[in-house]
């Protein structure tokens, strides 16, 4: 058990092949009481109360609404007693390109990824500072370092990368107040957020450029998450953690 008596709040964690719901799984099987943040009240609720344990609780919050983000910060320390672990999870996507991006998606896809790790951290961060201690874990994408995953366009890399730019941030100023802010990179992940896009050409032809010859699960990413959520990973804050299965190897 990495959790034991911790508690932990992840948003866009109501989505039921998704890495945050993984994620809250596997912290709630290592011991952590779980607040799943989502757009839909009944599905966050559903979600929570699907998890191992007892004590979770599922909240509506649209991460890309400040006063949202306050709200269900301040319910789920009051719920949970305390917040020891943000997993800033939150995305979308759009296979989209660059000439075709208007207005109205890039502040949808930018609004999720960026703008809401900005305003869910900013509405948690009091909660972890008053204790001197926090981990905050933000999701960005193998497609912030290579220019493109495979789905997403060049405005999901932006906000992908965004994200790992605000982290180091954040890693830098909150490193005082004893919370580290680590980013992870995930690669291919086999979620909703890709269902029914992927053809079987398209596999064979993704699979050629993975070492490790396989697809990425929200288990693999979730894993990171424990680590990176538990004491293992206690003198890590400002790092990236690739997940691709070796998509993507830094020289
Ligand atoms: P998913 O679609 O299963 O889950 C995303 C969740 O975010 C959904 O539950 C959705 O309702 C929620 N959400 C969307 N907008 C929201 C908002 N404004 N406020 C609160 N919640 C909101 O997708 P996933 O694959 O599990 O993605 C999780 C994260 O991982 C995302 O940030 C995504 O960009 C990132 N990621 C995914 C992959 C992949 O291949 N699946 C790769 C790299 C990064």
């Amino acid at each position: 058990m990495l959790l034991s008596d911790k508690t932990a709040v992840i948003s866009g964690a109501a989505s039921a092949r998704g890495i945050g719901r993984c994620t809250a799984r596997l912290f709630a099987e290592h011991g952590a009481r779980v607040a799943i943040l989502d757009l839909d009240q009944g599905a966050s609720r559903e979600a929570a109360a699907s998890l191992p344990g007892s004590g979770h609780v599922g909240l509506r919050c649209d991460v890309t609404d400040r006063g949202a983000c306050l709200a269900a910060a301040e319910a789920a320390a009051e719920a949970l007693g305390a917040i020891d672990v943000l997993v800033n999870n939150a995305g979308i996507t759009q296979p989209i390109r660059f000439l075709d991006i208007t207005p109205e998606n890039y502040e949808a896809v930018t609004d999720v990824s960026l703008r809401g790790t900005l305003y869910l951290s900013q509405a948690v961060i009091p909660f972890m500072r008053e204790r001197h201690s926090g981990s905050i874990i933000c999701m960005s994408s193998v497609s912030a370092q290579r220019g493109g995953g495979i789905f997403g366009g060049p405005h999901y890399s932006a906000a992908k990368a965004g994200v790992l730019g605000l982290a180091k941030a954040m890693a830098r100023e909150f490193g005082p107040d004893n919370i580290r802010v680590n980013s992870i990179t995930p690669g291919l992940i086999q979620t909703d957020i890709t269902a029914g896009k992927l053809t079987d050409a398209m596999r064979t032809e993704i699979l050629k450029g993975i070492p490790l010859n396989r697809l990425g699960d929200a288990a693999d990413v979730a894993g990171a998450c424990l680590f990176l959520a538990s004491d293992l990973s206690s003198y890590l804050t400002g790092t990236a953690i690739d997940v691709n299965g070796g998509m993507l190897i830094h020289g």
